[in-house]
């Protein structure tokens, strides 16, 4: 190509780095070449169907103005995904800046070795070591209704994929509450994608993935610990809202990266949606974001009903005696909450009970026996952006007056109001939430917090007024 047009293509480059920042640039815009242009149509590169998917979806526009700030007659943009053999042709460039740098092999490498598809090291596997599962929790003993009916859909369609088939949505990512499900679903997939035989599906919790990480660099054995991840067709991991530290998400971004990238499929659990996951990176939230997000609800009573029947049933199998009255089932399914430990809470009580005492469960004995899982109705998750949309409403600020220095006190009460409801209505940490109000100090947001708590004792209608904002966040 004409030195010229590489040098057009510099500037653009250039111009598009200025204009989406430095961080977003270097994951999506990094590896993009330029393979030729005519009058109007320039032809750009990139190596995986991802990124050409993810580029047009989010920066087609962007790029293409980039393109025109530079020359005008430019009309369009045809974005291509290059083959191997065309890459290695042009890879005489030097590379520039790959996503994460942590001192680990380049991304772009470890694309490649994946791409080969070698056969698990077995010992490698052992080194990373999978977290235990347990039997009960596969689809079988999984029961659909309304509120995880499309996460268990997707979870399906992972398991019984081909190793040829196309990847549908990568990741899937599943958000719900404590005990509603999602362990169970991945271990499910893990379970059933494995007795298919047709790829390997390794689950970790997120702990387990910083262990095996974190050791794997202590004992200088990251290339193993590497290595051992080429022959995974599915990762699965649990509880991402628990990886810590710097180090493991930068391994966690680039292993997200390299998988994705050779067309292997990522499952993800959390407690929380992506967008909420802020000790995360930008990048690797857009790209968590960017498959399947999938929020499973709580568990309606119908929903529970049919759980404990199935658990009746299953434990029968060693059980025979054991029995459980419809009613009794209603009553459980209507008064426990919506947590599926509690479920079970309830019934190995009554199990336990009936096996000791040689007694038949009646209404009776359940009431007295789930007293203390009976809880008042368990509150709606509530989310920051919430808290702060309806107390700007109320109080008939905007959201940006919230979020910003301002220091009027027609502001300032409504902020320490939104920021009072945070830390009681949410589980955000105080640094958490002074980042969400406009990068605050955690002792900005511990003063509010007091402050309104000392306030709500003698002053009866903003209690009044905080009460209607908490029924309105939580209804
Ligand atoms: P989470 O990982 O979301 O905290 P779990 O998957 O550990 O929740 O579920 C908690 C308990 O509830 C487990 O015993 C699980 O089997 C049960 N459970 C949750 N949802 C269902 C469901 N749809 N069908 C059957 N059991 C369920
Ligand atoms: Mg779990």
């Amino acid at each position: 190509m004409a030195n010229a047009d590489q040098e057009s293509w510099s500037r653009v480059k250039e111009r598009l780095r200025a204009d989406v920042g430095d961080d977003v640039y270097s994951s999506w815009f990094a590896r993009m070449d330029l393979e030729g242009h005519d009058d109007k149509t320039v032809r750009l590169s990139v190596p995986t169907r991802f990124l050409k998917s993810w580029i047009q979806s989010h920066y087609a526009e962007r790029v293409l103005a980039c393109w025109q700030a530079h020359d005008d007659n430019i009309a369009r943009i045809e974005l291509t995904v290059r083959s191997a053999v065309l890459r290695s042709a042009v890879s005489v460039k030097p590379r520039e800046t790959a996503p994460v740098t942590n001192g680990q092999a380049e991304p772009g490498r470890f694309n490649g070795h994946m791409r080969a598809a070698l056969p698990a090291d077995a010992a490698g596997h052992e080194a990373l070591g999978g977290s235990p599962l347990d039997p009960r929790l596969s689809f079988d003993t999984f029961v659909v209704g309304r509120s995880n009916t499309l996460a268990q859909a997707a979870a399906k369609q992972v398991a019984i994929a081909k190793r040829t088939d196309p990847v549908m949505f990568n990741p899937l990512y599943i958000h719900a509450g404590v005990g509603l499900g999602k362990t169970h679903l991945l271990q499910a997939i893990t379970w059933a994608g494995n007795a298919a035989g047709e790829r390997k599906v390794l689950y970790l919790t997120a702990e387990k993935f910083m262990y095996g990480f974190v050791s794997a660099l202590r004992t200088q054995t990251a290339l193993a610990f590497k290595e051992s991840l080429r022959g995974i067709g599915v990762l699965v991991i649990d509880d991402l809202q628990f990886l810590q530290g710097k180090s493991t998400q930068a391994e966690f971004c680039h292993t997200l990266n390299a998988l994705i990238d050779a067309g292997r499929q990522v499952v993800i659990a959390s407690d929380r949606p992506p967008s909420d996951l802020e000790s995360l990176d930008d990048r690797v939230r857009s790209r968590l974001a960017g498959g399947l997000v999938v929020e499973m609800g709580g568990l309606g009573e119908e929903l529970r009903f049919e759980i404990l029947k199935a658990r009746v049933m299953a434990a029968r199998a060693h059980h025979p005696t054991f029995d459980v009255p419809v009613p009794v089932l209603s009553y459980i399914a209507k008064t426990v909450t919506h947590n599926g430990r509690d479920l079970e809470g309830a019934l190995n009580r009554l199990l336990a009970h009936s096996k000791l005492t040689g007694h038949a469960v009646t209404l009776e004995m359940a009431e007295r026996e789930v007293r203390d899982l009976i809880r008042p109705q368990e509150p709606k998750r509530v989310k920051i952006e919430d808290i702060q949309r309806v107390v700007a409403r109320q109080y008939n600020v905007s959201r940006s007056d919230l979020l910003s220095s301002r220091r009027t006190a027609n502001v300032v009460r409504p902020r320490q109001v939104a920021m009072y409801l945070a830390k009681t209505l949410t589980l955000r940490s105080l640094p958490e939430i002074g980042r969400r109000f406009g990068g605050r100090d955690h002792t900005t947001v511990l003063h509010a917090v007091r402050k309104i708590e000392g306030l709500v004792g003698n002053d009866v209608s903003l209690a009044e007024e905080i009460e209607i904002l908490k029924r309105q966040l939580q209804e």
